[in-house]
């Protein structure tokens, strides 16, 4: 494609961009489509000969979209959002015309100060002390998986990076049993073994049992087994779970274990003042994940990983080949040595533009809105007779289930099953499902960039004439 055919194709494609941002709520928000519907669309082989970009770009609407589920409806309720907004497609765009490779500073500095800057200013912004200094990840779980990595390192004297696991009693690790399965893959995929990981029952308010958690280290210490780290979640997947950091903190100070801090969803809130309480205790963490690509309007992906000791991150993952040296090795920050990818994309342009555009204030009003409008219809379920709110909101996620009276519980799961099913099928609004306490239970998360009253209030209309037609 010669340039010139780029610039007319881009204007082709920022049009039908915007297009689709102004139309998107006329689609169904879950894609309706069977296993296997789109790939027999497809040709079986590669094209020999280039086609067209009109052919290629038309079978993008007319196949590809089709089989979309539309993370940017203003009616996704599902899972946790990930979330978007005009100025990070913008910056996206931006990033992938320069295609650059930001591994060190050197390949692009640029990139790199800036990566720098929107650390210190997402840190300030979520009220993260002096100390923290931050990265963009690809995710959450490799984030996770990087904290564990040093975690263990440093509990074993740095000592398994250079001769292996074996030889060494395990480290072990902590989180509660409602934590995100990314700690157990990377327990798992550290070689670490699932049985060295210990899952700490929770509370009635789903946030980890910090006497069991220190019982389960003291008998471990007890065994030979040294504690290496603990995984609290600030919002659990499930539920909304939030693990007290004050208390977990003071229970890894005093028998000297990392703490992990997974805020991959609830992170964002703490732009919020009002829930800075959630990181009371922050002296006592060692690293903290959220993930902008989920609540704060930054596309797929931007995971942030803050870390107080760098040192012990440089002495896991740096490793500089002859054919990466460069002269101003000691004057800069070389991301590579960071984390595990050493090819990176300049993922905080998108960032940059999306604080910039909206400001923290902007940003605040916006994630206001959405716990307001959350709250708002957890009461409303909560005030019906044939509904029952199982969970109440945590930060913007509750959950709840439809209870027809004189039904058995097995009756109830059932209906809600087949309530979740008929929504999605409909296409009108998409929410997924959890278990509480062995039942079946509908989860509703507001943090869509472009859901307002109407959405909600639509939701929950079909939601209810939906459950009363079962
Ligand atoms: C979503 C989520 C993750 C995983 O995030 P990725 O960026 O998709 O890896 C981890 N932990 C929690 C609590 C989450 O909600």
């Amino acid at each position: 494609m010669k340039v010139n055919d780029f610039r007319k194709n881009a204007h082709d494609v920022v049009n039908w961009m915007a297009d689709y941002l102004e139309t998107v709520e006329e689609q169904r928000v879950r894609a309706q489509v069977e296993p296997g519907s789109i790939s027999a669309m497809l040709p079986l082989e590669a094209p020999q000969n280039g086609e067209d970009f009109d052919d290629i770009f038309g079978d993008f609407r007319d196949l590809i979209v089709p089989g979309m589920t539309h993370w940017q409806h203003p009616s996704f309720f599902a899972y946790f959002n990930a979330n978007s907004s005009p100025p990070s497609v913008l910056a996206e765009m931006l990033t992938a015309t320069l295609g650059a490779q930001c591994m060190s500073w050197e390949t692009s500095p640029a990139a790199t100060e800036l990566e720098q800057r929107v650390m210190e200013w997402l840190r300030k912004m979520v009220g993260l002390p002096d100390g923290f200094v931050g990265s963009i990840q690809d995710s959450a779980s490799t984030a996770t998986f990087e904290a564990l990595i040093v975690a263990r390192e440093r509990a074993t004297g740095f000592a398994i990076a250079d001769q292996g696991l074996s030889g060494h009693p395990s480290p072990m690790a902590y989180c509660s049993e409602e934590a995100h399965s990314s700690v157990e893959k990377a327990v798992r995929l550290l070689g670490w073994g699932r049985a060295n990981l210990r899952k700490i029952q929770v509370d009635e308010n789903f946030a980890m049992d910090t006497h069991a958690l220190e019982r389960a280290i003291l008998e471990d210490r007890g065994a030979g087994r040294p504690p290496a780290c603990v995984v609290a979640t600030l919002g659990t997947t499930g539920v909304g779970g939030i693990d007290s950091i004050r208390k977990i903190g003071q229970v890894t100070q005093r028998h000297g274990v990392w703490l992990h801090v997974d805020a991959a969803w609830a992170g964002s809130a703490l732009v919020l003042p009002e829930f800075r309480h959630m990181i009371d205790g922050i002296d006592a963490v060692d690293s903290l994940v959220l993930n902008p690509h989920k609540w704060l309007f930054t596309n797929f992906d931007c995971t942030v990983l803050f870390v107080r000791d760098v040192e012990s991150f440089l002495r896991v993952f740096s490793l500089t080949p002859e054919y990466l040296r460069t002269r101003r090795d000691a004057q800069v920050t070389n991301y590579r040595d960071w984390g595990i990818q050493l090819g990176r994309r300049f993922r905080a342009l998108k960032l940059w533009f999306v604080l910039r555009s909206y400001g923290t204030v902007g940003l605040q009003r916006m994630l206001r809105e959405h716990i307001r409008l959350a709250t708002e219809l957890a009461a409303k379920i909560s005030a019906v007779e044939d509904f029952e709110l199982v969970v109440p909101p945590s930060i913007s996620l509750f959950c709840f289930r439809y209870a027809r009276r004189g039904c058995s519980t097995e009756e109830i799961d059932d209906l809600n099953e087949r309530l979740l099913q008929a929504v999605n099928d409909s296409g009108r609004l998409y929410v997924t499902h959890t278990h509480v306490k062995g039942r079946f239970v509908i989860r509703f998360v507001v943090g869509q960039t472009y859901t307002e009253q109407k959405h909600v209030d639509r939701a929950w209309r079909t939601l209810c004439d939906t459950a009363r037609s079962l």
